[in-house]
């Protein structure tokens, strides 16, 4: 699904299913962005602590 960055309003792919806390990257302005809430889903920018979320 595609949502709104909230840093620069462009467009960020979201794989599905979306889960709370994951994270996602702006593919315009490269922010790291954290899913916070599911309904309806809303994102915010990521904290930068380094984790270990790669697949
Ligand atoms: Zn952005």
């Amino acid at each position: 699904m595609n949502q709104t960055c909230p840093e620069c309003e462009g467009t960020v792919q979201l794989a599905e299913p979306v889960r709370l806390s994951e994270i996602a990257q702006c593919s315009e302005c490269s922010a790291e962005l954290e899913v916070v809430n599911l309904d309806p889903v809303s994102l915010a920018p990521a904290p930068e602590i380094e984790e270990d979320w790669g697949e």
